[in-house]
């Protein structure tokens, strides 16, 4: 097969100059090397600052300095709302009715407050079907629920093995563990993209085969929420969670966010609750019951932090504008000529775990560098040294992450001259 990639600096270049999203990375600040910028492929951890943040940010400063509580009403976005002035943006970017959505807490927390409503187990249907190799938060809540519930992880928690050479999990094996363990399946909990192998799943599949089995279905979409153009609503997911520091651009440890599909709005469904959560109109009377504001919103338990907010409004100001479409295009073609570089100029070197298929994953190319753990480690901080930022996994992967927003082609190309420069010295 040929692909219409070269490996030269000049069809790089030219490339980048066609692209036209490639204003984008100007409005990011790049993290600075020795010899000018670095080549960023971290958006999958920690994804890059909007320019316009800090201006944002000592808005609000000066709001409160000289607003103090008016603020709240106050001032160009008044705090009292200012996590409706997210929801739009935020509910385009997963493909969400606005009042699905709802920025709070952090991905651990909202994980927690959504098992209390949707994981609901009874003695003949207790346990949660997740994958095995799971981040470690979803693994910790999801087993925590299990004993919080008095149910025992042995018995309830069913982690699903990767069944493909490279331990990804193929769809039919994903149906035949429901056909065989279905029944007593409450809650199947998988992620949107995985993070150790970077495989993409098909969540609307998923769900609908769960819901046949009687399941709840909920998603981590920490990878794949500003990674892949999401369609939560049409999926028919029971409720999603993601954090927004990864590809969001939200800011270190930024606000995450949750999904409660429209069907749940007003469903007197059990919650942990707090007064943000409580039915908008009637908020500021103060009363001892609680009645929940219908839609995600009423999962809130406390007054937004503002700070921490702003930095995700102009992120997603900046999705808003780019389009989750153009920018899966983009990346489509970007991973694509990784993953052609990895394959064509590499395959001495190294190998991709993530799958082929451009269907199945996202931005993020998992790399397994061959010849284990001491070359890896070795080849992975002559990458560092040499301004090329990607993230390791024990025992042999680097993972590499071209995020379409700032990620230029010549940045592919960098990466892939830096392995051959390491291998050839060795
Ligand atoms: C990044 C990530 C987390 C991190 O959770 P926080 O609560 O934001 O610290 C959890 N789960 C998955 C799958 C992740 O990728």
């Amino acid at each position: 097969m040929s692909a219409p990639f070269e490996a030269t600096a000049a069809w790089a270049r030219a490339r980048d100059a066609a692209d036209p999203l490639r204003a984008f990375r100007d409005e990011f600040l790049i993290p600075p090397h020795e010899h000018g910028e670095t080549h960023y492929f971290c958006g999958n951890s920690l994804g890059l600052q909007p320019r316009a943040v800090k201006e944002a940010i000592e808005a609000e400063l000066n709001y409160w300095g000289e607003l103090g509580v008016e603020g709240h009403f106050k001032g160009r976005l008044p705090w009292m709302d200012y996590h409706e002035f997210v929801r739009d943006h935020l509910a385009e970017v997963v493909g969400a009715q606005p009042e699905e959505v709802v920025a709070m807490n952090t991905l651990g927390v909202n994980l927690h407050l959504m098992m209390v409503s949707f994981y609901r187990p009874t003695p003949d249907r207790h346990a949660i079907l997740m994958e095995a190799g799971a981040f470690p938060t979803d693994r910790y809540a999801l087993e925590s629920q299990i004993r919080y519930h008095g149910f025992s992880p042995t018995l309830s928690l069913i982690e699903i093995e990767g069944d493909e050479p490279n331990g990804t999990i193929s769809m039919a094996h994903i149906e035949r563990t429901l056909n065989e363990h279905g029944s007593r399946i409450a809650l199947v909990m998988l992620p949107g993209v995985q993070y150790r192998t970077g495989q993409a799943f098909d969540l609307k599949a998923i769900t609908d085969l769960a819901h046949k089995h009687g399941c709840t279905v909920g998603f981590d979409l920490a990878h794949a929420v500003g990674n892949l153009p999401l369609q939560l609503h049409d999926s028919g997911a029971d409720f999603a969670i993601w954090c927004s520091y990864k590809y969001l651009n939200s800011g270190p440890g930024a606000v995450g966010g949750a999904f409660v599909h429209a069907r749940h709005a007003k469903a007197a469904l059990p919650r942990f609750a707090g007064w943000w959560g409580h039915d908008k109109t009637t908020r500021f009377q103060m009363g001892p019951e609680f009645v929940p504001t219908p839609g995600a919103d009423g999962w809130q338990l406390s007054n937004p932090p503002i700070l921490a907010l702003v930095p995700m409004r102009v992120s997603l100001e900046i999705f808003h504008r780019a389009g989750m479409r153009r920018l899966r295009e983009k990346s489509l073609q970007l991973t694509g000529y990784l993953e052609w570089l990895v394959r064509t100029q590499l395959s001495d070197v190294l190998d991709i775990v993530t799958p082929a298929d451009p269907e199945r994953r996202g931005a993020q190319l998992s790399i397994r560098v061959l010849g284990g753990r001491t070359q890896g480690r070795s080849l992975f901080d002559y990458l560092t040294d040499n301004g090329i930022i990607g993230d390791w996994r024990e025992p042999d992967v680097i993972r590499i992450s071209p995020a379409p927003l700032y990620n230029r082609f010549a940045d592919c190309l960098a990466f892939a001259e830096a392995v051959r420069r390491w291998h050839d010295k060795r």
